[in-house]
């Protein structure tokens, strides 16, 4: 069991902040994200486009931004659980909560604060029935660790900037890729394209377009894919097959968690982002109330004022003075009149 202050769920801009506001109140924070990698949209939809609106940044990358508020945050020692999916919530008997992802990491903390955007990314899947069977054994919808495919055959599909980058790098670490898409033409940056192909000219990147896996074989683990281009039926050995076919949002499990819900959005007061459930808070994308603007400053904003409403639940008996980090630092700051 992961014991914490402030438990937040979506490690977006929104939930790397607010570890930010909670450490300069010396609460310390536990982030879980489904994706693999910290910076929700920022990271996962359009890590190089520039952000015009960032206060102080006239323009600054989202993959930038997203390291950028990591830097911010690792001085306060946050913990993370990645690539788990927050599933349950359980109430506990001294006012806590348990929450259980789908991999059965279990943390406990007094207050949670949901941070979850448009809801956890479910990686979309290809249609093949026997999918579920090779999960985990053979079958991966992200890639988190490429060391794992270091010697080992790999088959991607995907015709995105996701099939288009793994591919390219994994051409140096596995022992053979090849790259399968159902078009023709690649979905992703031009660069990446013209990459594939020249990798492709070197024997490095093995790409069978227009085709389809169309089923998968293996007794405990993938062993070969069925390969279907123009109606015709190839075996191709392989030790995993990854399709990288992009993630739709949804609001998922939290959406059953008995919280007010409208418009797939968490309904919260503006005084301090709290739900309808005391102790639980929604800050960031996904929550609603009235003038709701789903825009990153708005989420910091609500960061802020949603931790400050935590220190005052966790210790109702401290008189709370708010200081500048200017004046304080951040490492005497403490929101406590002493
Ligand atoms: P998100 O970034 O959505 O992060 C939420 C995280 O929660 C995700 O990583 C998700 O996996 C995780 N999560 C959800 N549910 C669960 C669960 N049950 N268990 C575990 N993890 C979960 N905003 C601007 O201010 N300026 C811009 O210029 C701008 N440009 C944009 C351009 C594009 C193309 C897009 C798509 C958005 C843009 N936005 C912009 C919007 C901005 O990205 C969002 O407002 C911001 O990302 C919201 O941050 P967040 O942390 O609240 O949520």
């Amino acid at each position: 069991m992961i014991h914490t202050d402030i438990l937040i769920i979506g490690a977006g801009p929104t939930g790397l902040f607010t570890v930010f506001e909670a450490g300069l109140l010396k609460l310390k924070c536990h982030l879980i994200d489904a994706l693999p990698q910290p910076g929700g949209q920022c990271s996962e939809l359009y890590p190089k486009k520039p952000i015009y609106d960032i206060p102080g940044l006239p323009e600054i990358l989202a993959g930038d931004l997203t390291k950028n508020l990591l830097e911010q945050g690792k001085q306060f020692q946050p913990g993370f659980t990645l690539g788990e999916r927050a599933e349950t919530i359980e109430k506990q008997v001294d006012g806590s909560f348990v929450v259980t992802t789908n991999k059965g990491t279990q943390h406990q903390a007094p207050i949670v604060a949901i941070a979850g955007g448009l809801g956890s990314f479910e990686p979309r899947k290809p249609l093949i029935d026997t999918i579920g069977n090779f999960e985990d054994k053979g079958v991966a919808y992200f890639i988190k660790n490429p060391e794992r495919y270091r010697n080992k055959r790999v088959v991607i599909s995907g015709g995105g900037d996701s099939a288009l980058d793994w591919s390219i790098f994994l051409a140096d670490i596995a022992s053979e890729v090849t790259l399968i898409h159902r078009r023709n033409e690649f979905r992703g940056a031009l660069d990446s394209v013209e990459r594939v192909q020249e990798l492709k000219l070197l024997g490095k990147i093995n790409v069978i377009t227009p085709a389809e896996v169309t089923a998968i074989h293996g007794d405990n683990h993938v062993e070969a894919v069925t390969v279907t281009k123009d109606n015709q039926q190839t075996l191709l050995e392989t030790d995993y097959f990854i399709p990288l076919f992009g993630l739709s949002p949804k609001l998922g499990p939290i959406g059953n968690w008995g919280l007010d819900i409208e418009k797939n959005a968490i309904k919260v007061n503006t005084l301090d982002y709290q739900t309808n459930i005391p102790g639980i808070y929604a800050i960031g994308d996904v929550n609603t109330y009235e003038g709701k603007l789903k825009l990153i400053l708005c989420g910091f904003h609500e960061a802020t004022l949603m931790c400050q409403s935590a220190y005052k639940r966790l210790h109702p008996n401290k008189k709370f003075v708010l200081k500048y980090t200017t004046v304080s630092g951040i490492n005497g700051f403490d929101g406590s009149k002493k």
